[in-house]
């Protein structure tokens, strides 16, 4: 038996991988693309840094050189306008550096129109040099022609002593053709300068080619020849800027993958709180919240599950089981305990089922078992497996309660193939059971379909047919045990039915109960039987009243009315009743039988022998009259001891002072026994079969009528 909470459990508890996994890839992607865009954008900015930073050197140089020319104009004017044509080395002392530390150059020449050096600073300068002359033939081509305008002037990178200067030559405006020409080294001081301007640091001019990691800007000369270059170390301001950063960015970075784990980690939680919420419901779904058995839901699923699966020979067996007197339990002891009790019940069947069927509740006090199995001998077996848990008593609130259990059961392939025919048929049998023989497993049989049908008619008929006035009552008689006079008269209900013939009270009268027709009944009963019996004067009147009249509070009541209005004598009224009326309420039975025999009525009780035959009853009951059953009669002559315990029992209704009535006497035999045994009173066929009324005038008013004893009255 697969307990019903496992359907489904294992997939709902899984981690939502579903759910985690694109979670994951998102947060994996917006983090990729975010480094990327980042990476991206620090390289553009990087650059635009670098270009910023090129352009400003460029920018600087320029000035450097612009600025060196014009001194150099400035000064070539100065010594033409004081020299003139008379050029020679005293000029040297015009050429001493002056101005700005800045822009003042390292050496100085005057260099002839022939290329003869005139004067020089410092003063030991022997010759030019290398690489000036296309400097100066350049300026020279293009000097002017006149002193006055000695303004233009050329400057050039060159290499002096593996070091990069700046040569500037102006020409000195005068028909000398001299050329004034400065050189500034670009030196550490000028790289000061640049650094501050441009924002580069650590900056350097070089001859040779820069090694890798530092950024380069080329020298080129007036020959379009790469002198040198300005090197400086590559710079990365994001990257830097990051690097400043970077404990920052692992605290925001930890904090982000902190916060994922957490987010993936609370969804996780709450995902596995919805599967679990979803596994409960789909458990409890299943399930019967008292008694944690499956409910009705699961068990018909079973039972759906058992017949599609059921091979050609197996059988399926399907069982109401059904608590016997559970509601008086409800009612006695309240419904806390009447819940305990279905606790304990359902745990023992679950015990005694196991491994055998598949158990659960249905509701209130029914029960379920599906059975799957090779023949219906081992099915029904596990029915009474499940009466026979009952047997021993329950104890709840200190107080041992013995409760039956009736089964009804049919089973696949014998009574129907689907569950609507399980069901039903298995209910019919609960129904017969419950009616005939509670406290057993009843099986279905294909007549409780007819009985159905014919309980169906009855129950329509009978209301029609009392309405219409169409019963009737006859009586038969009851005779002193030496059998000479009629004593009292028992009434019994008689219906011909037009097409159906004569139907006995045996099948109408339940089926009047449960139709909660019998009120009327009885009380029809009554008033014809009081109203007959006033002409038959000296005889008692016996009515039987059904266990459902005994129940009912106005039973009394409805009696004395009908005796005030018939005007009979109580005392010639016995009431019949039958033990199960005891059994089934005996405070209430109790109380009714003193209400009725305080109206003066007498009390018989019927049938006894046939049921219980409990002689306590006999003792604690206000009963007057014992009417030992038929079968007990009828057994006289078959069993050995029937003779025995028939004696027992008139001897101990005698010595209780009850008078005893044997009833189904149809042989002489039968009366002298029972006379023997001091029988009170008898009735039976061998005296007179019940009647109409009209006979028992005859019989009545007949007074010399010879053999009385023997009145073969054919009802
Ligand atoms: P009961 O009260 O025990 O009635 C006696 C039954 O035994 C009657 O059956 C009667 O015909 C039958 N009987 C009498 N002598 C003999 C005999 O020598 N041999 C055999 N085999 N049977 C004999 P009946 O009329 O079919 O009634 C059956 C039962 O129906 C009654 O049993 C009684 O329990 C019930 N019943 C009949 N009329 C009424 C009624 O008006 N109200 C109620 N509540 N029940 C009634
Ligand atoms: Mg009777
Ligand atoms: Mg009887």
């Amino acid at each position: 038996m697969a307990p019903a909470a496992d359907m489904g459990g294992d997939t709902a508890r899984r981690p939502p991988r579903r759910l985690i996994g694109p979670l994951a890839l998102v947060v994996f992607a917006a983090v990729a693309l975010s480094v990327v865009v980042g990476v991206v954008l620090a390289r553009q900015s990087d650059l635009r840094h670098q270009h910023q930073q090129r352009m400003s050197l460029i920018g600087v140089l320029d000035e450097f050189r612009a600025v060196l020319a014009e001194f150099a104009v400035r000064h070539a004017k100065d010594i033409a306008q004081n020299y003139g044509n008379t050029l020679d080395a005293r000029l040297a002392d015009r050429l001493t550096p002056v101005g700005t530390g800045r822009y003042r150059y390292d050496a100085a020449y005057v260099v002839g129109a022939d290329g003869r050096l005139i004067a020089a600073y410092p003063r030991d300068a022997v010759e030019l040099p290398t690489g000036i002359h296309p400097l100066i033939e350049s300026v020279s081509r293009s000097k002017p022609v006149d002193a006055a305008s000695a303004t233009s002037a050329r400057t050039d990178f060159i290499v002096i002593d593996d070091r990069i200067a700046v040569a500037t030559a102006a020409a000195l405006g005068s028909t000398s053709g001299a050329t004034l020409v400065t050189v500034a080294t670009l030196d550490p001081r000028l790289a000061d300068v640049l650094e501050r301007t441009s924002g580069v640091e650590a900056l350097r001019f070089d001859t040779g080619p820069a090694h890798g990691g530092r950024d380069v800007l080329s020298l080129m000369n007036g020959q379009g020849r790469i002198v040198g270059w300005m090197a400086w170390p590559t710079q990365s301001p994001t990257v830097t800027a990051a690097t400043r950063m970077a404990p920052l960015l692992v605290v925001v970075g930890l904090c982000f993958a902190g916060f994922v784990a957490l987010a993936i980690r609370q969804i996780r939680r709450s995902s596995r709180d919805l599967a679990d919420r979803e596994a409960e419901a789909i458990r409890t779904a299943g399930e019967d919240s008292l008694t944690g058995l499956p409910n009705r839901r699961r068990v018909l699923e079973e039972l759906d599950n058992a017949l599609a699966m059921r091979s050609r020979d197996g059988v399926v067996a399907f069982a109401f089981l059904d608590l016997d007197g559970f509601k008086d339990v409800n009612e006695s002891l309240g419904h806390q305990a009447g819940d305990q009790l279905l606790v304990f019940v359902a745990e023992r069947l679950a015990v005694a089922t196991r491994g055998a069927g598949f158990l659960g509740r249905l509701g209130s006090d029914e029960f379920a078992l599906v059975v799957r199995a090779d023949d219906a001998l081992a099915a029904v077996q596990t029915a009474h497996d499940a009466i026979a848990a009952m047997t021993h008593p329950f104890w709840i609130g200190g107080q041992a309660l013995q409760i039956g259990l009736t089964v009804g059961f049919a089973h696949a392939p014998r009574d129907g193939a689907s569950r609507d025919d399980l069901t039903r048929r298995a209910d019919l049998a609960l129904r017969v059971a419950k009616r005939q023989s509670r406290g057993r497993a009843t099986g279905f049989e294909p007549t409780m379909e007819a009985e159905l049908h014919d309980r169906h008619f009855v129950n329509r008929e009978l209301r029609r047919t009392l309405a219409e006035g169409g019963l009737d009552v006859h009586y038969q008689p009851i005779v002193a045990a030496d059998g000479q006079r009629i004593v009292g008269v028992e009434a019994l209900l008689r219906w011909k039915h037009p097409t159906r013939g004569d139907i006995p009270p045996a099948t109408f009268v339940p089926i009047a109960e449960q139709a909660g027709l019998m009120p009327k009944l009885g009380e029809f009963v009554l008033e014809r039987a009081l109203t007959d019996a006033l002409r038959w004067k000296d005889t008692f009147i016996a009515v039987n009243l059904s266990p459902v009249q005994m129940r009912d509070r106005q039973i009394a009541d409805q009696v004395a009315a009908i005796i005030r209005d018939t005007g009979i004598d109580p005392a010639r009224v016995v009431l019949e009743i039958t033990e199960g009326v005891l059994i089934d309420n005996p405070d209430d039975a109790h109380r009714r039988l003193e209400q009725l025999r305080a109206l003066g009525v007498r009390i018989a009780l019927d049938d006894f022998g046939s049921g219980y035959s409990s002689l306590s009853y006999l003792r604690r009951f206000p009963i007057d009259k014992l009417k030992i059953d038929k079968e007990f009669v009828s057994s006289l002559g078959r069993s050995g001891n029937g003779g025995v315990i028939i004696q027992a029992i008139i001897a101990l209704g005698r010595a209780l002072g009850l008078s005893v009535l044997c009833e189904g006497i149809e042989t002489e035999e039968q009366r002298i026994l029972l006379r023997l045994a001091g029988c009170d009173e008898m009735q039976g066929f061998l005296f007179a079969r019940p009647g109409p009324a009209r006979i028992i005038d005859r019989l009545l008013n007949i007074p010399d009528e010879p053999r009385r004893r023997r009145i073969g009255i054919d009802g």
